[in-house]
């Protein structure tokens, strides 16, 4: 029988890598709570008419790659390529008051050509924010997810602002860039030589040198604002400015969906490579609630990829992975006293995490298991201890202002406060 292995582009992660991981999520998690975004838990498949609708039309990137499949039932569905489009549908269907902050965490799948950090599945944090036009909501969006790398300790990161227009000077600003495009085509790299009809935006995204050198020159969309984006973007840059927020304006930045209107950015990390130095991005979004069936609202967001922040924690040597699986190990050698389990809940119930041996090991067994966990105390009890109620606190690991002995007995009732002074906290 052939080996069974993880689906080609997709990974598994495992302690203590996935350490990692929870404490990403766990500070994105809390910082979004904090800025008062409620946590949405929505259905990884969709009717593909949402991702079709909310994500664009079937010449765009993301709907090209959907994994798309029929139930049983014969109904059309889709694993998410992203996360707005579904969450939005739930705004939809119901209807929670204005303006709605939501935030997410969830895999998303594109059948994409698998490199270093591009994956089929990857995993994307999010939020989206619902009703309200006000800038002071894009810049807060932004800051929260400046505030993720600063608190993970990236230092390497650029902002890139932009403003796409709207309805009154984006078409205005399409067909200038087109008759420059029209003017300058044969220049243009292979696809976008064929395509750049269908959107000439994406050309100024295109990563290729000849379509680079065309884009330098074209027409800019910072000169083509009409009023109330200009002053929607001053309110924008000014306020990043007011929170220390540095940013980079670049009138090249166009994000792949049609909805973005007015303010679109992107985090780039400087350790990365430039194929994947895309850590998070967004921005406001206009017609996407309508398209799914809501009122004409808009709305402001951002995605990041977990996987990619990770590698550019990598990149700069921050978050390292954590070798403590948990603070203590119980040892019980003890010919069945009841101790181990007891000591263990009154650890847990204190917020100390702490694991055992089974199976009734020898005590050097039991120190070996201690010892690979990671653990910075071992607890140890003997038929001695159990009889005299007491435990043996042996450090497994040494602590710089160690005022424990590398080795204390102590009273079984003092065990919880022992510890706790003598564990570094998590
Ligand atoms: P997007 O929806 O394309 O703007 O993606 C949002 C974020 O997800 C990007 O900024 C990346 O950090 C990450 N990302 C997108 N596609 C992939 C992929 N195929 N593999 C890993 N990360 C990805």
């Amino acid at each position: 029988m052939s080996e069974l292995r993880a689906p080609k582009g997709t990974q598994d992660v495992l302690p203590p890598e996935s350490g990692r991981w929870e404490e990403v999520i766990s500070r994105f998690g809390s910082a979004a709570h904090r800025a008062g975004f409620g946590l949405v838990i929505d259905p990884l498949f969709e009717d593909v008419e949402v991702f079709r609708r909310g994500v664009g039309g079937a010449s765009e990137t993301v709907t090209r790659e959907m994994y798309e499949f029929d139930d049983r039932a014969g109904r059309r569905l889709a694993l998410r390529p992203e996360g707005t489009a579904s969450v939005v549908r739930a705004f939809v269907q119901h209807r929670p008051p204005l303006p709605w902050k939501a935030y997410y965490v969830t895999p998303a799948f594109r059948y994409e050509q698998p490199q270093a950090g591009r994956y089929r599945q990857h995993h994307q944090l999010g939020v989206e924010a619902l009703g309200t036009e006000d800038p002071a909501l894009d810049v807060e969006v932004i800051a929260l997810l400046a505030e993720l790398y600063a608190s993970l300790e990236l230092r390497a990161v650029e902002l890139r602002v932009n403003s796409m227009g709207d309805a009154a000077c984006r078409p205005g600003y399409n067909a200038a860039l087109s008759d420059y495009l029209a003017a300058h085509e044969t220049l243009l790299c292979g696809e976008h030589r064929e395509r750049w009809r269908a959107n000439p935006l994406r050309v100024l995204d295109c990563k290729q040198d000849r379509c680079r050198s065309v884009r330098d020159a074209a027409p800019r969309i910072s000169e083509a604002w009409c009023d109330p984006c200009r002053e929607h973007r001053t309110a924008v840059v000014e306020g990043l400015k007011a929170l220390g927020c540095d940013y980079v304006a670049d009138d090249f930045l166009v994000r792949g969906l049609d909805y973005y209107r007015r303010t679109t950015f992107e985090f780039r990390s400087l350790a990365l490579a430039s194929a994947q130095d895309a850590i998070g991005g967004g921005g406001r979004y206009d017609g996407l609630v309508q398209s799914l069936g809501g009122p004409a609202i808009g709305g402001v967001g951002f995605a990041a990829g977990i996987e990619r922040i990770l590698l550019a924690c990598d990149a700069e040597g921050v978050l390292p992975a954590c070798s403590e699986r948990v603070q203590v190990f119980v040892v019980d050698i003890t010919a069945g006293a009841a101790v181990a389990p007891v000591l263990l809940r009154d650890l847990r119930r204190a917020g100390i995490s702490a694991d055992r041996a089974y199976d009734s090991r020898s005590l050097k067994a039991q120190l070996k298991l201690a010892d690979r966990s990671g653990a910075q105390l071992a607890l140890i009890v003997g038929d001695q201890e159990a009889e005299d109620g007491s435990v043996l606190l042996r450090r497994l690991r040494s602590r710089q202002d160690d005022d424990l002995d590398s080795q204390q007995v102590v009273a079984q009732s003092l065990v919880v406060a022992a510890v706790r002074r003598a564990v570094t906290p998590r």
